[in-house]
């Protein structure tokens, strides 16, 4: 193929996956079968690696995004990227519409269209060629995530419209997306907004692809030209703006000058809409009027910080403005780092905030938030407090970061996944009180009269160091300071007295061991593994696998226990802990003497569904009730294989080849009714 050839079959290729794209995503009417699309694309990006200087940045291909890591650089905007003045009634927005009409000298009609709570994206095009995608940033400065952008279905990336223009829109993600997105997200996001935001600034392109986010555009700034003019009205610049490809909401709604006039008309729509909310896919936290004319919006021009020629109407939410003082970071048991918002005290749905926590980085950037920024805030789920969202920018403070040594020990800060950690896990004091802490706190060896402050203070004084130390108080000299009398240092040796005889599935977990929780430790002693000795010993053996083979138990946790266990550090922990008497051997249960071991000697596994025990753990239960041992995969040792409805697959295709017991639903009612 010479290079004109792939030239003119790329420009055919791109113009025709150019306008199905547009019919499956904006339009929402394919014209082309999926899997001709695939065929077209594929040739696409065959032809483009075989000829590169080919691509360009309208390539249709760019959907895909790259692995490549991008930063964002700082570019100014053409074009005033303005906040909008907030009206909370519906009187204010009329009130707002007359004093339009007034300084205009007659009636005017409007526009109102939602307020989709969402990411703020500028759109540049030149030449018909999305050239760049900047962020709001400030108003006057954002960040160009044109290859993010890119991957948006929704953004056309070539027009039929010559000259320069842009286009502002609300990058969004619809509930459904978002709650299937973040169930299984390590750090969940409070809300769609900031998941959209967050991917939007994902450093490779090829992850912003993955999600499935969305843009509905809202207003477009046409220059003149040759044979080419500026529309003049609102709804003349949306009919350009669908005619050339993109997403404008269906559902705004023009308002007429006779509408306009009338408050109860007004104050009417403004109620329907507040109804009707609730039942849209995508979230909206309010309205926006607009004057229709372009050219009185000229005459309206600007106050400081608003266009006078627009209003957001603000639905009521629990939220409460407030002024981020500063942002800290804090230095948790396992050596992560969350950064944390010191916020005015202010008062939302009967609580009073004053720290919100910020996550991570990501979360952080998604905000644009910056120390000094006045921000809303809310309690999610009535609850978590959170910062929803920038109200105004502080102006002076660059956008936060993360420091890169631990504001507790110095020590040089690593990344690992989303978050970052101090990496001195032995010898950082945050660490060190936070294992402590957690040792101590209820939900584990529940020492009573020993809280947080008081183990802050042995630790001020040096008393303790590590959690051996607990066991080891110089009871004497803390009866000497102030604020520790007699009686106090007596109620503190107590409850340390008393913890010595937690049992072992206690004092396991209260170890603050990675992945090894209540739950796991429970799991682990079931299945045999009921002293700390047999857990050093499959450490030493480095034997992920027998671990594996435990029902509940997966690859992460089993390999974390292994690493865990093959520390001297954990060695020296327990054995100074065995020391002081603690126990870390489960004590051999006696069995229910009515326990039907029926199912003793064989080995089960589950799949599918059932009618009679959701999840269907449950039906397991009753198999370990019964003496039998459960396992999550099938292999050589597994005798019965419990198989549900909808039950098919790897498991059961194996388990037939091996020749396993199938046994369905009824039979194992079955066999449970003989045993009881
Ligand atoms: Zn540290």
């Amino acid at each position: 193929m010479t290079r004109d050839e792939a030239k003119r079959e790329l420009g055919e290729l791109r113009g025709l996956l150019g306008r199905y794209q547009h019919e499956y995503y904006v339009a929402g009417r394919p014209s082309v079968a999926d899997i001709e699309y695939d065929r077209l694309f594929d040739r696409l990006v065959c032809l483009e690696r075989e000829f590169p200087d080919f691509v360009c940045p309208d390539s249709p291909s760019m959907r895909v995004g790259s692995d490549l890591d991008a930063d964002f650089p700082e570019v100014e905007h053409r074009i005033p990227v303005l906040s909008l003045d907030k009206a909370y009634t519906a009187a204010q927005v009329w009130a707002w519409m007359n004093k339009s009409c007034v300084a205009a000298g007659r009636r005017l009609s409007f526009m109102m269209e939602e307020k989709i709570d969402g990411i703020s994206l500028v759109l540049y095009y030149e030449d018909g060629v999305l050239a760049r995608a900047v962020t709001r940033g400030n108003g006057f400065v954002g960040n160009d995530v044109s290859s993010n952008a890119r991957t948006i279905r929704e953004i056309p990336l070539r027009v039929e419209r010559p000259g320069r223009f842009a286009v502002r829109g609300e990058v969004y993600l619809p509930v459904g997306v978002f709650e299937g997105l973040n169930a299984g997200m390590q750090t969940p996001y409070a809300n769609p907004r900031n998941l959209a935001g967050g991917t939007l600034r994902r450093n490779k392109s090829s992850e912003t692809a993955k999600v499935p986010l969305r843009i509905f555009v809202y207003e477009g700034f046409f220059e003149e030209g040759p044979g080419y003019e500026a529309p003049e009205s609102h709804t003349a610049v949306m009919e350009e703006l669908r005619r050339l490809g993109f997403a404008v909401n269906p559902r705004n709604v023009p308002i007429p000058a006779e509408d306009a006039a009338s408050e109860e008309r007004v104050a009417g729509l403004i109620g329907d809409y507040a109804k009707a909310r609730a039942g849209l896919s995508y979230q909206i936290d309010g309205l926006v009027f607009k004057v229709d004319e372009i050219g009185v919006r000229g005459e309206l021009g600007f106050t400081g910080h608003h266009p006078r020629w627009a209003i957001a109407f603000k639905f009521e939410s629990p939220e409460g403005l407030t002024r981020v003082l500063k942002i800290e970071v804090q230095v948790g048991r396992t050596g992560r780092v969350t950064p944390v918002a010191r916020v005015e005290p202010v008062e939302i749905g009967g609580a009073t905030i004053e720290n919100i926590t910020l996550h991570n980085q990501d979360y952080i950037n998604a905000l644009e938030l910056s120390e000094g920024d006045l921000v809303a805030a809310s309690r999610r789920g009535d609850v978590i407090p959170a910062v929803e969202r920038v109200i105004e920018k502080n102006g002076e403070s660059p956008l936060w970061r993360m420091p890169d040594t631990c504001p507790s020990c110095g020590a040089g800060l690593v990344d690992r996944g989303a978050h970052r950690f101090c990496p001195n896990t032995e010898a950082c004091p945050q660490q060190c009180k936070g294992r402590l802490i957690f040792f101590a706190a209820k939900d584990q060896m529940n020492i009573e009269n020993l809280g947080g402050e008081t183990i802050e203070f042995l630790w001020n004084e040096g008393m303790i160091r590590d959690i051996p130390d607990l066991y080891r108080i110089p009871y004497e000299k803390l009866e000497g300071c102030a604020g520790f009398g007699k009686r106090k240092v007596e109620l503190i040796r107590q409850g340390i007295e008393k913890s010595r005889a937690q049992p072992f599935e206690v004092t396991l977990p209260s170890l603050g061991i990675p992945e090894v929780g209540t739950k796991v430790t429970e799991i682990l002693i079931e299945n045999g593994f009921d002293s700390v000795d047999k857990l050093f010993d499959i450490a030493a053996r480095n034997d992920a696998a027998c671990l594996l083979s435990l029902y509940g138990i997966g690859e992460k946790t089993a390999q974390r226990i292994i690493e865990e266990f093959s520390r001297p550090e954990t060695r020296t922990l327990v054995n100074a802990l065995q020391a002081e008497g603690l126990s870390f051997a489960a004590e051999k249960k006696k069995a229910a003497p009515d326990a039907p071991r029926t199912f003793a000697g064989q080995t089960w596994c589950v799949t599918g569904s059932f009618e009679g025990w959701k999840p269907r753990d449950l039906a397991m239960e009753e198999v370990k009730k019964r003496g039998g041992k459960v396992v999550s995969a099938v292999s050589g040792n597994l005798t019965h294989l419990l198989a549900g409805e909808k039950a098919g697959g790897s498991k059961l295709d194996k388990a037939k080849k091996l020749g396993v017991t199938i046994v369905t639903e009824a039979e194992f009612r079955a066999l449970l009714d003989n045993s009881p």
